[in-house]
């Protein structure tokens, strides 16, 4: 299908008014001949949430948002939007008969038409005309910041104006539903995080309810109420952003958002709210953990300790603790103006510690790095 004509996928009005569930898929499978991109999927999108859907290349997010547009046939399951059924083994809605509306990575603005033609289009296609075409335009424009551009053409914008003109032609229908896929991969880093605003106060502005894809975890984190993390056509782990990254519950969901220090490890002692792990390959070296929302039950069991490179607390010098304190001389240092990223040699280990980069730390220091017991996080071993 023409990239173009894809953008332009037009609204309808919800089937009901009890619209707490904006979408529902429930079971989605999605093969490609003998591929299954998309692995009985099952999620639940609530009203004027904001969704990011998070993960590495080929996991299925495009091929799971194109199916919710109607881009894509489901090959079995159900999906619902405002409580309609829109796909399922015999039905298929097509996707301007869908209430929603699609950005893409491609900025797919018309070039041959206006600025203001293009955030238009749209809307004439729902019988909007004159001075309330005309006001509707004019205050997506605005909110876009691109009000003063309404005459140019689209060969006459930067990427970014462009992807923002998209942006503004989508939300001009004021649609039930608005998915984005990848919309700023072709942008700089500045540009991008801009844009990234603008599109969190647009979801609250017009008050709609957003799916967002995209492999880059700092956007999901910084954007979305919920991200759900796939992998291999499947949902690894959905939380809000805090939780995901610090209560991860794998070792795939802990190393895709962030960067993580793994230790291997055994379970040599266990209360209430705390427990005792023996690092693997490490004899009598421990770490306690209490305070966490994981903590393991049992004596024996096996599974990870997991500590990020922030968690650690920084001092100079060795110390005389030995409670979840680790010791080690840093060799490697890379400033990088807001923080340092550096590599300490503790024992067997090399350990990722982050630190300020207000703080005065040199390759060849000796420090000590001290871990709080509430901020070790424990993976059991994975079936
Ligand atoms: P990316 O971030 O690279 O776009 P993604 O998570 O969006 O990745 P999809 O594009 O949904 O992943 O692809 C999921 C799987 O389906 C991949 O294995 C991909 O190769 C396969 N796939 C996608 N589109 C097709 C197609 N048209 N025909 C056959 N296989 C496809």
């Amino acid at each position: 299908m023409d990239k173009t004509m894809e953008s332009d996928v037009t609204t309808a009005a919800p089937a009901t008014s009890d619209d707490a569930i904006a979408l529902q898929a429930e079971d989605v499978t999605i093969n490609y001949g003998e591929v299954t991109a998309v692995d009985r999927l099952s999620l639940t999108v609530k009203r004027g949430e904001f969704v990011a859907l998070l993960g590495p290349s080929g996991c299925g997010k495009t091929t799971m948002l194109r199916a919710i547009a109607g881009l894509n046939q489901l090959t079995s399951g159900r999906l619902t939007i405002a409580g309609r059924t829109m796909a399922d083994e015999r039905v298929h809605v097509p996707p301007e008969k869908r209430p929603l509306n699609m950005v893409f990575q491609s900025y797919a603005i018309w070039p041959h038409m206006s600025v203001r033609d293009n955030v238009g289009y749209g809307v004439r296609g729902q019988g909007v005309r004159g001075k309330k075409l005309r006001e509707r335009v004019d205050e997506t424009l605005a909110a876009v910041g691109l009000l003063h551009y309404a005459d140019r053409y689209g060969t006459e914008l930067s990427g970014g104006q462009q992807q923002r003109v998209a942006v503004a032609r989508a939300l001009a229908t004021r649609p039930y539903l608005m998915l984005y896929d990848e919309p700023l991969s072709n942008l700089d880093a500045g540009l991008r995080e801009k844009i990234r605003e603008q599109i969190v106060d647009l979801h609250h502005r017009f008050d709609t309810t957003t799916i967002y894809v995209t492999h880059d975890q700092a956007e999901a984190l910084s954007m979305a109420d919920r991200v759900v993390l796939m992998n291999g056509g499947r949902i690894e782990q959905q939380s809000d952003p805090r939780s995901l990254y610090h209560e991860p519950e794998s070792e795939f969901a802990a190393r895709f958002v962030g960067s993580i220090n793994a230790f291997p490890a055994n379970v040599v002692a266990a209360g209430p709210g705390f427990a005792e792990v023996e690092l693997l390959g490490q004899p009598g070296r421990t770490l306690r953990l209490a305070g966490a929302s994981q903590i393991p039950q049992r004596r024996g069991v096996t599974g990870q300790a997991v500590i990020r490179p922030e968690y650690f607390e920084v001092s100079l010098g060795p110390s005389a603790d030995e409670q979840n304190v680790f010791v080690g001389e840093v060799t490697r240092a890379a400033f990088l103006g807001s923080r340092i990223q550096c590599v300490v040699a503790a024992g067997a280990v090399d350990l990722e510690v982050e630190v300020s980069g207000l703080r005065e730390i040199r390759e060849g220091d000796i420090v000590s790095l001290r871990v709080d017991p509430a901020k070790v996080i424990w993976l059991d071993e994975e079936p």
